[in-house]
């Protein structure tokens, strides 16, 4: 709300109040809201503002995906993969957790998130109750690994973002949570940055979307998580406002407020 819609409804209640009680209008006190943040953290944007750009295809599978991706050449990542890392997690999850690709553990291992980040990762989702093995999904922009762990570069995002958009038609996640700069450039078609996107709500082919930071910048850089930590909360609290048997089976909405 408008700090001029603010200020007037404040006088206005004020004036009214008085008039009731005492049949007088006295003078009301001078208000100096401020404008709302745009965009606050429970603030969701208006479902579907990002148009499905791949046709679904109803005979499509989670493991057809992952051998298309294990068999994709499309882009120059291609060729320099000793493994291609299509996600991994539970059909339908509660979340999707997004990141930009894999990096030298995940190209290893064929895993996402593997090794220190995936560890940060794992602990973060733990907090809320969350796992790749019962309620998440985790997967990455590009699945292949951009050498020396460089970004990848916008026609190989072109070129892989329809394995991604294939997997969420299947998954149908209840909240998506982007991880890093990169994956919510992408899936945002943003420039801004992630400092600046962090915890504000958005949505993407009308999945509720919260950008956080990755795992990896967390390490190197420790002062953040608390930033990561109040997104964590937001996404346990939208997660029990969803999904009421979330909170019933792990408890985390009660034990985040503790905290
Ligand atoms: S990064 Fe994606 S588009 Fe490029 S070769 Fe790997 S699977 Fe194919």
């Amino acid at each position: 709300m408008k700090k001029p819609v603010k200020n007037a409804l404040a006088l206005f209640f004020d004036l009214a109040a008085a008039s009731l009680s005492t049949g007088f209008c006295a003078k009301g006190a001078v208000y100096d809201f401020e404008d709302d943040a745009e965009g606050t953290t429970e603030n969701f944007p208006a479902p579907n503002s990002s148009p499905p750009s791949t046709p679904k295809n109803n005979n499509d599978s989670l493991e057809k995906i992952a051998k298309d991706v294990c068999a994709c050449s499309a882009c120059k990542l291609g060729a320099g993969r000793k493994n291609a890392v299509p996600g991994e997690g539970v059909p339908h999850p509660l979340v999707l957790v997004v990141g930009e690709g894999p990096g030298a553990d995940e190209d290893a291992s064929g895993r996402p998130f593997v090794g220190p980040a995936g560890q940060k990762l794992d602990e973060m989702l733990a907090s809320i109750g969350l796992s790749r093995s019962k309620n998440c999904f985790i997967a990455n922009i590009v699945k292949c690994r951009p050498p020396g762990n460089r970004d990848p570069e916008s026609d190989e995002t072109r070129l892989c973002m329809r394995f991604l958009e294939r997997q969420i038609d299947l998954l149908q996640p209840l909240l998506i949570l982007s991880a890093g700069r990169t994956s919510t450039a992408n899936l945002l078609q943003t420039g801004e940055g992630i400092t600046r996107l962090r915890g504000i709500w958005k949505s993407f082919r009308g999945i509720p979307l919260l950008p956080t930071f990755h795992p990896s910048y967390l390490l190197r850089d420790p002062n953040q998580k608390k930033f990561a930590w109040e997104d964590m909360k937001s996404l346990c609290r939208r997660l029990a406002e969803l999904n009421p048997q979330y909170e019933a089976e792990t408890g985390a909405l009660r034990a985040a407020r503790k905290i």
